[in-house]
């Protein structure tokens, strides 16, 4: 299973990184994937698509969703079915505040699935479950479940351990870390994680591969390197935009 991340940044981009997005090319046959639409969801332009798209937003927060309104070059030319869930809420905020005038000149065309509370979703025979996180306007936690392996997708969270289960036994976690160590305070208030967050969220889960993103563009190249986490998690990868790993 392919993983490319299109956006490694949370808030803003910088000259490095685009906000949140994550690209699953193949997720099914003839089914791609993206966790998020932040700035870096321009790269679907570029990319070879199969007949469907399903787009998975974790809330409504600009830097995961501002990349909706490139879908229009994303479509153009081709024949692209695209598939947006989430809550209820962060669909009606892209719905309606998002699309429309007087920010976007067009109007919303794509179809939605909602994500009710505690309701598994079933996608082309592939079990995705989502957590409540606690964070500002709220955000999911992914899972993918699919018969051979897993992958969660932690985003926009304090650092607290009420998804620690739900993350368990993931072959692969990918976890957002903000800030580091020192700005734990700013972490706590804007709702983020540190890197002390990820090494225990990453030791709770036993994830086989453990991926860094959402890091703060203010913050150096490989912000992993601040707060020695490579020695605290073993193999954990520092998410650079268009990086691609498998899984
Ligand atoms: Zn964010
Ligand atoms: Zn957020």
């Amino acid at each position: 299973m392919r993983v490319e991340f299109f956006g490694t940044a949370g808030f803003h981009p910088n000259a490095e990184r685009h906000t949140a997005g994550i690209f699953l090319p193949d997720a099914a046959p003839g089914e791609a994937f993206l966790l998020d639409a932040g700035t870096g969801t321009w790269r679907l332009t570029a990319r070879d698509l199969p007949p469907r798209l399903h787009i998975f937003l974790t809330h409504a927060h600009l830097d995961h969703v501002a990349g909706l309104t490139y879908l229009l070059d994303v479509t153009h030319g081709r024949d692209l079915e695209i598939i947006i869930y989430g809550d209820a809420k962060t669909l009606q905020a892209a719905r309606s505040a998002l699309f429309g005038s007087p920010l976007f000149p067009l109007q919303w065309s794509y179809a939605t699935c909602e994500i009710a509370p505690d309701t598994p979703l079933q996608v082309a025979g592939i079990q995705i479950t989502t957590f409540p996180l606690t964070h500002p306007d709220g955000c999911l936690a992914l899972r993918f479940d699919w018969p051979q392996k897993s992958l969660a997708y932690v985003t926009d969270t304090i650092g607290d351990d009420s998804y620690f289960e739900f993350i368990g036994g993931v072959d692969l976690l990918i976890h957002e870390r903000n800030f580091p160590d020192r700005m734990k305070d700013l972490a706590k208030a804007s709702g983020h994680c540190t890197s002390a967050d990820l090494v225990r969220a990453a030791q709770s889960s036993g994830a086989k591969q453990v991926v860094a993103t959402h890091f703060n563009p203010l913050t150096p190249t490989d912000p992993l390197l601040e707060d020695d986490v490579y020695a605290q998690i073993p193999g954990v990868i520092s998410a650079r935009d268009e990086q691609c790993l498998d899984f």
